[in-house]
């Protein structure tokens, strides 16, 4: 399928005309090559508290606010949710540790994605139920410009957190546009999802370990392989 008959079914489906006004992008597997370091984070800190996990069941629940991820486990392998100190302080030590992983770099093609859609004269938005402050400080060095403090929904701005549509229609506020008028960029199933129940049509680029199959599940209007195959296809649209 291509982008303009998967614009089609999304006007079709939903009784409207999109009009592409604003990207609203995800950020970790999107804009940075960084869920390797995430899962990896996630597994050695939970297994630091007795949790028995493995870095690829993190892919699952790429998205999730850090309290929505520690309460899946705890209810799992205490059966009971993390008290706030709990949260707190293993989301602090997963945070660390995802530092000591190394620097994440920017996605290949990502940034000159961004820079021709920004300079194309549309917003950019960031939605990300990230809270790491290291990488979120990157941005304004490796995408200069493009995602400034006020187009920006971080863990910090949402109380639900993918995959409940919270994060998306505050960046289509952040935006001042209707679902119609946006585009969503993702990667994991939760934020397709998220996405996809704001009513906003969703691109999903499938960086991680998962199956094209799982993105189309969770909602995505279209599937690429990776960010570059976004850019290029994005062109026509332009
Ligand atoms: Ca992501």
């Amino acid at each position: 399928m291509d982008i303009l008959s998967a614009i089609k079914a999304y006007n079709k489906r939903n009784g409207v005309s999109l009009q592409f006004k604003a990207l609203l992008s995800d950020m970790d597997g999107v804009l940075y090559n960084s869920m390797p370091n995430h899962a990896k984070a996630w597994a050695e800190t939970l297994q630091a508290e007795g949790i028995e996990c493995e870095a690829r069941e993190f892919y699952a629940h790429e998205g999730r606010t850090g309290k929505g991820t520690i309460n899946i486990y705890f209810k799992k392998f205490k059966n009971r949710e993390a008290t706030e100190e709990e949260v707190q302080r293993i989301y602090s030590g997963k945070a660390q540790r995802f530092v000591e992983c190394g620097e994440a770099l920017p996605m290949q093609g990502a940034q000159s994605a961004m820079q021709l859609i920004k300079s194309s004269g549309k917003q950019v938005v960031l939605v990300t139920g990230s809270g790491q402050k290291t990488l979120l400080q990157k941005l304004a060095l490796h995408y200069p410009d493009i995602f400034t403090p006020d187009k920006m929904v971080t863990a910090f701005d949402v109380t639900k957190g993918k995959p409940h549509p919270e994060p998306y229609l505050m960046g289509l506020k952040k935006a001042s546009v209707e679902p119609y008028e946006a585009i969503v960029l993702e990667n994991a199933p939760l934020g397709v999802e998220a996405a996809s129940a704001a009513g906003i049509f969703t691109i999903a680029v499938n960086t991680g370990p998962l199956s094209e199959e799982e993105l189309y599940s969770a909602g995505a209007d279209i599937v690429y392989p990776d960010v570059e195959t976004f850019a290029n296809e994005i062109r026509k649209i332009l």
